[in-house]
């Protein structure tokens, strides 16, 4: 489905550090920090082990807990709801755009409450939501917002990085990411108190500068090794290369998908200045069998997954009271989105016999519909 795109050059920077004694909390985490909010426009990058370990220590620097409320999206990866439910606030879903899957701003509107203390909006597949009306939203009811950047490093909203956007930013680096360290995640906001706070989570609860053995408040082990940070370092000197390449891919399926029936490519917005392609998500069109079209996929050898699987249909959020029919926008892109082989070197031929058996898989489907 996906593979990194890993060079020399990031080879070589791993096993320079495995030469030197320091293989945590080192200069090559604070490097990879400063990189990534450099690119982004932030004053602070704080590095974790992971995009889901962001998430918590943001909204915790961000003073969520028990009692409050923070709006999301159901359309989206478990982690981004689980974070919310980590802190012990509740998360409250509203439905998605069905052009952008991205949360809906009016829906946002009529969710919030004087419980609400957050916002988590999700740029879903690496095309940032619709930040304008959000910001402002959260300006006149103050909340604060946390952008769930973890699938849209590089991307832009009217020429602005994702990440920068709201109160502070998260970014992932599983490998199925556009840019990865392994197991990695990065935290950029502009507040020094929130970046100094998300160091100390991180740390064990640690104040930077504390003795060995001193601790604040309760921490966490979220620490990013020295080894992931350098490869993520590499990666991110080659950050355009790498969401070009993916690019390019994604305007061949594009191309490809125009002759298609009963398929539709990504929609992206006009607000979209830089879309961050993390995966390729194609939407069939109603009353194609999706499973269906998986299966004969699967037998020529070409893996396929449905994307998103909504949240609060998953059993431990439908004990929240969530449940079928709450989000018609977000449950039928569940069930009608797939998600095709993606990454960013991947050959011509390889996208024309995706997209060939894509479009024999649907035909037969409508066929027998009829
Ligand atoms: C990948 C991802 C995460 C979590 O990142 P991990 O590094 O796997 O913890 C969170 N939210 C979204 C939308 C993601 O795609």
């Amino acid at each position: 489905m996906a593979r990194p795109d890993i060079g020399p050059l990031e080879r070589s920077a791993v096993l320079e550090v495995l030469e030197t004694s320091v293989l945590s909390i080192g200069p090559r985490v604070v490097a990879f920090e400063e990189a990534v909010a450099a690119e982004a426009g932030t004053a602070h990058g704080v590095a974790v082990n992971s995009g889901t370990a962001g998430l918590h220590v943001a909204l915790l620097a961000a003073g969520i807990g028990p009692g409050d409320e923070v709006v999301t999206t159901p359309f989206s990866f478990i982690a981004s709801a689980n974070s919310i439910l980590y802190t012990g606030a509740r998360p409250v879903f509203v439905d998605i755009d069905e052009q952008t899957y991205n949360i809906d701003p009016s829906a946002v509107a009529s969710a919030v409450t004087s419980d609400t203390r957050a916002l988590l909006p999700v740029h879903a597949f690496g095309q940032p939501a619709d930040m304008d009306p959000l910001m402002e939203l959260a300006t006149d009811r103050e909340f604060v917002v946390v952008e769930d950047a973890c699938e849209a490093i590089g991307a832009r909203y009217k020429g602005r990085p994702a990440g920068s956007l709201g109160h502070a930013g998260v970014f992932a680096f599983y490998p199925n990411k556009q840019l990865t360290t392994g197991e990695g995640g990065m935290v950029v906001t502009d507040r020094p108190e929130w970046a100094s706070v998300m160091r100390s989570l991180r740390n064990q609860g640690r104040e930077v500068g504390d003795l060995w053995l001193q601790h604040t408040r309760l921490g966490y082990n979220y620490r990013l090794d020295e080894m992931s940070a350098a490869l993520g370092q590499v990666q991110m000197t080659r950050l355009d290369e790498l969401l070009s390449t993916r690019a390019q891919v994604a305007d061949r399926y594009t191309g490809l998908l125009a002759d298609v029936d009963g398929v539709s490519p990504p929609a992206i917005d006009a607000a979209t200045t830089r879309m961050s392609w993390f995966v390729y998500v194609v939407r069939l069109d109603e009353g194609v069998d999706r499973n269906a079209v998986m299966q004969a996929l699967e037998d020529e050898g070409i893996p396929s997954r449905p994307y998103f699987s909504c949240i609060h249909l998953q059993p431990i959020y439908r004990e929240l009271g969530y449940g079928p029919g709450d989000f018609p926008h977000a449950e039928a892109a569940g069930e009608a989105c797939v998600a095709l082989p993606f990454y960013g070197r991947m050959p011509a031929d390889e996208t024309e016999l995706v997209v060939d058996a894509l479009a024999s898989a649907v035909r037969a489907q409508v066929a027998a519909g009829a």
